[in-house]
């Protein structure tokens, strides 16, 4: 099995290696990437009688979806007012309640499946690092009068009896959302894929895809799959198989570490199951793991390779900032994995051509979304709803290649700066 070292490996459950793909294997639809984009379509296909094949270059979750911060909320990485500029109010309500679903439907797939090493455990707190609870709670009331969705405002005592950190103010509780084992929930979906009778190949990277008609053949080096459907679910891992989604998104680049275990140095600064994020547009998230024993942080993007270890500085300068009670507290582990960016920081859900398709560029706020996206991919495919037609305004737009990436660098800067200025203004 290839994963790079983290806590999710470390505490892995399930280690069932996977076959390489030999020879040739005839489908229903094949699958390119074996994250929580490309498995979450599996298991739809799977579930309504289709054959499906799953082809992974590494090994299942070996991307983005088996390392990033395990927040489970509504919403996308751009907010709703943008989806709304693009959309019209009507379809960026449609698309928000879509994002709702991707959470639900990955709630029910822990517990119809049984899944317990990935159990949710509820509560996202987003709080303020500058004071302004109006703001907060006419935003929340906006969401239950647009969406029927309830956040719960915590004033700044409220706020600092479980954050011991002078940085905070307010907070909006959302009771709904949750956080979890991601890499443990994506095995447990692909042994239920499995159970279907669907087949997962492991260190079986896809090197061409040709078309012959309604045939589509997807080659790799010791075998082929054919099938009249083909998805692309290959996320900020999209090398050159597909020109256009490879010129469509940018790869960034961010950072999660995991202290060591202390739990009651840990107590002194957090005292809450919640996850909790801080609302800087370039900020924070962080939730206590190993039943409170640990903290998981993560934070800062780049665009290029950068030194981990460089990062983690900046992160643990980040935590200490927050909760100086937490200076001694040693990092035991850190990595970074790759996020997928379309330049209107939406997905790109859609069909290329007949027999086409592709499901990617969920950048930060990948849990959600790539759940809907598996879903109403998979559904096109059956042929039972054009819901994915709901993602079409945000199409395969080019990134701007390395122009992009130097501008969504400058773009964060300037975010953090920004952010910088706000909080010594309040
Ligand atoms: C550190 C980090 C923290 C994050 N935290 C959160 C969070 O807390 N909440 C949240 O909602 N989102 C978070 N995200 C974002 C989220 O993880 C991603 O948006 C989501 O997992 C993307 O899933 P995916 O299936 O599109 O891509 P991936 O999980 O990256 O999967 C793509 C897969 O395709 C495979 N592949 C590539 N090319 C080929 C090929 N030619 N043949 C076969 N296979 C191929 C790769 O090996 C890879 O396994 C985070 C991301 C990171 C990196």
């Amino acid at each position: 099995m290839t994963y790079p070292d983290t806590y999710y490996k470390r505490t892995m459950a399930d280690r069932t290696a996977r076959p390489v793909l030999s020879g040739t294997v005839e489908c229903d639809a094949v699958i390119v990437g074996g994250g929580l984009a490309g498995l979450s379509t599996a298991l739809q296909l799977a579930r309504a009688g289709k054959r499906v094949t799953v082809l992974e270059a590494e090994s299942v979750g070996f991307g983005a979806s088996g390392r990033n911060g395990g927040f489970v909320s509504p919403g996308y990485a751009t907010g709703g007012d943008d989806i709304a500029r693009v959309t019209g109010k009507d379809a960026a309500r449609k698309l928000h309640l879509l994002s709702v679903e991707g959470m639900e439907f990955i709630r029910e797939n822990i517990k119809t499946l049984g899944i317990d090493n990935a159990k949710p455990e509820p509560g996202i707190m987003s709080v303020l690092r500058y004071d302004d609870g109006a703001s907060l709670k006419a935003y929340a009331d906006e969401i239950s009068r647009e969406y029927g969705y309830e956040l719960e405002y915590m004033d700044r005592d409220a706020v600092r009896a479980v954050l011991k950190s002078d940085r905070y103010f307010q907070a909006l509780r959302n009771p709904t959302a949750f956080h979890m084992h991601p890499l443990n929930y994506l095995r447990g979906i692909a042994a239920e894929i499995e159970r279907l009778g669907g087949r997962i190949c492991e260190q079986s990277p896809a090197t061409s895809v040709v078309s012959s008609g309604s045939e589509k053949r997807v080659k790799t080096a010791r075998g082929e799959v054919k099938a009249p459907d083909v998805v692309f679910t290959t996320g900020g891992y999209t090398g050159s198989l597909n020109g256009k989604l490879k010129r469509s998104y940018l790869p960034i680049a961010t950072y999660v570490m995991v202290s060591e275990e202390a739990p009651e140095l840990i107590a002194t600064a957090i005292a809450t199951k919640h996850a909790i994020g801080d609302n800087r547009r370039a900020g924070d998230y962080y939730r206590l793991v190993d039943g409170g024993r640990r903290i998981l942080w993560g934070g800062r993007i780049t665009t290029r390779a950068a030194s981990t270890a460089g990062l983690v500085k900046e992160l643990r300068a980040e935590m200490v900032d927050t909760y100086p009670q937490l200076a001694g507290l040693k990092t035991e582990l850190a990595w970074s994995g790759l996020m997928s960016y379309a330049r209107h920081l939406m997905p790109q859900i859609g069909r290329m051509s007949p027999g086409i398709w592709y499901c990617t560029a969920f950048g930060g706020h990948g849990l959600n979304t790539t759940a809907i996206g598996g879903k109403v991919i998979a559904e096109g495919i059956l042929g039972t709803s054009e819901r994915y037609k709901l993602y079409q305004p945000f199409g395969l737009v080019w990134a701007g290649g390395l122009a992009g990436l130097a501008v969504a660098q400058l773009t964060y800067w300037k975010l953090q700066a920004q952010d910088w200025w706000r909080e010594r203004a309040a």
